[in-house]
């Protein structure tokens, strides 16, 4: 099925605001395995609007639009879709109750014009809106003999980001009698671009399943997306062509591969427990610059305490050596930020806390600090385990901020933990 987006607003055309729900959407739609031909950005005027409705819906199959759903004077997006589906608006008493309610639970006052949120095409689906107040709405009918479909969601992207995860895709995976499967595969130590070059001829020739990358904060993730008549099918399709990924350049950066969501949102910290737990392998950290970050985040995850023994916050140098026995010289003649220092932070805490392996961070997380030969940015890593230990000094780009600096380092622990689990460092 051929699927087009429509985002609505003054502002999108002025350049006031990025369209971001058309990305958002694009990417999305991309994945479902639906093509896509043509995208549209249309002023708060009715005759326009009504314009790129009937237009978008002779040469695509499905139209999603944002924004106008709100309660004032220019939201006038379900009006043209009604109008060319043919349908009368009516007020939907349940949808004034959930918006009443709404703006109960908000503690706000409701005023008179948000009751014309309640205004629904005849015949549409209301897609309740937990994040706001205007619903979403799909509208479905004939227009020239051929079955099509509206989606309409709010603007806001805190609104029409998770409205199209929870209603919209379930509906567009409902138009089509296809099972779809998403595999992602996850990749460290490769830029989205690069990944993208390299995966550029399989991109264009792969219709079915699609093959798709995505920059995350520190790592890439290539999706992955087949559509067939059983699950097992498009789970064979994505994992065929997860072989040919892996059998590619790329294949030396994929770490690890997810099929939920929520694996694939915490894939590092996962994947690191993971290994261990296969290991049967206990884990501790000893954490200067991310101050615990690295405990805290493999903390997060449901049932972490079967590796998970502890972490030693060492902030200030007595700690280093009271706590962790970092030697004094080599406070004095490396540094804190140094291999040397790391080396003793991550054997310390694996013989203080009993854990197999341990990994260390100290590093200059800026804004201030940075020298010339320990600028900001500058973290050094360790590892020890029962074979000895391991370190390394990375450099994140200074003009990162402090949190991202912290959050970087924090998943390159991660990362080192996985390769040395691996048997790659
Ligand atoms: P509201 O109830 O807030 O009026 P709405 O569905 O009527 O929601 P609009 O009035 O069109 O949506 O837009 C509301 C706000 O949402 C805009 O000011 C803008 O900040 C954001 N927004 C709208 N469309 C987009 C878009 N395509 N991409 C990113 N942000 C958008
Ligand atoms: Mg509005």
């Amino acid at each position: 099925m051929i699927c087009e987006i429509i985002c609505v607003g003054t502002e999108l055309l002025l350049g006031e605001i990025i369209n971001t729900d058309g990305a958002f959407i694009a990417r999305e739609i991309a994945a479902l395995g639906f093509s896509s031909y043509h995208q549209t950005v249309v002023g708060d005027n009715p005759d326009r609007l009504r314009a790129a409705v009937r237009e978008g819906l002779t040469r695509s199959d499905i139209i999603i639009m944002t924004g106008g759903l709100g309660p004032t004077c220019d939201d006038i997006t379900k009006v043209a879709v009604a109008e060319v589906f043919g349908r009368q608006m009516y007020f939907d008493e349940a949808t004034r109750d959930d918006i009443e309610s709404f703006f109960n639970r908000i503690g706000r006052e409701m005023t008179e014009n948000n009751l014309s949120q309640a205004m629904i095409p005849e015949g549409a689906t209301i897609f309740y809106n937990k994040w706001g107040t205007a619903p979403g709405i799909a509208v479905s009918g004939e227009i020239g003999g051929k079955m099509k479909y509206a989606i309409l969601l709010p603007g806001p992207p805190a609104e029409c980001e998770p409205m199209f995860i929870e209603c919209a895709k379930p509906y567009l995976e409902s138009l089509s009698s296809d099972t779809i499967y998403s595999l992602n595969l996850h990749l460290y130590g490769i830029g989205e671009s690069g990944a993208e070059q390299i995966l550029r001829p399989i991109m264009e020739e792969s219709v079915n399943p699609t093959v798709a990358p995505y920059a995350c904060e520190h790592e890439v993730r290539i999706r992955i997306t087949a559509r067939s008549k059983s699950l097992d099918d498009a789970k064979v399709m994505c994992h065929e062509m997860a072989d040919r990924i892996r059998a590619g350049e790329v294949g030396e950066y994929i770490y690890s591969e997810s099929d939920t969501p929520d694996d694939a949102k915490n894939s590092m910290v996962m994947t690191m427990i993971r290994e261990l737990r296969a290991r049967g392998m206990t884990f501790a950290s000893a954490e200067s610059c991310t101050a615990g970050m690295i405990s805290a985040r493999v903390g997060d995850i449901p049932g972490a305490s079967d590796v998970l023994l502890g972490g030693i916050v060492s902030y200030a140098n007595d700690v280093k050596m009271k706590t962790l026995g970092v030697p004094e010289e080599v406070l004095a003649s490396h540094g804190a930020v140094s291999e040397e220092c790391a080396s003793y932070m991550a054997k310390g805490a694996r013989a203080v806390i009993g854990s197999d392996i341990a990994v260390s961070v100290t590093g200059i997380a800026g804004p201030g600090g940075g020298t010339a030969e320990k600028p900001v940015g500058m973290v050094c890593f360790g590892i020890a385990d029962k074979s000895g230990t391991y370190t390394e000094t990375k450099y994140f780009r200074s003009k990162s901020d402090r949190s991202k600096i912290r959050r970087l380092t924090t998943a390159h622990a991660m990362m080192l933990v996985i390769k040395r689990l691996h048997g790659e460092i």
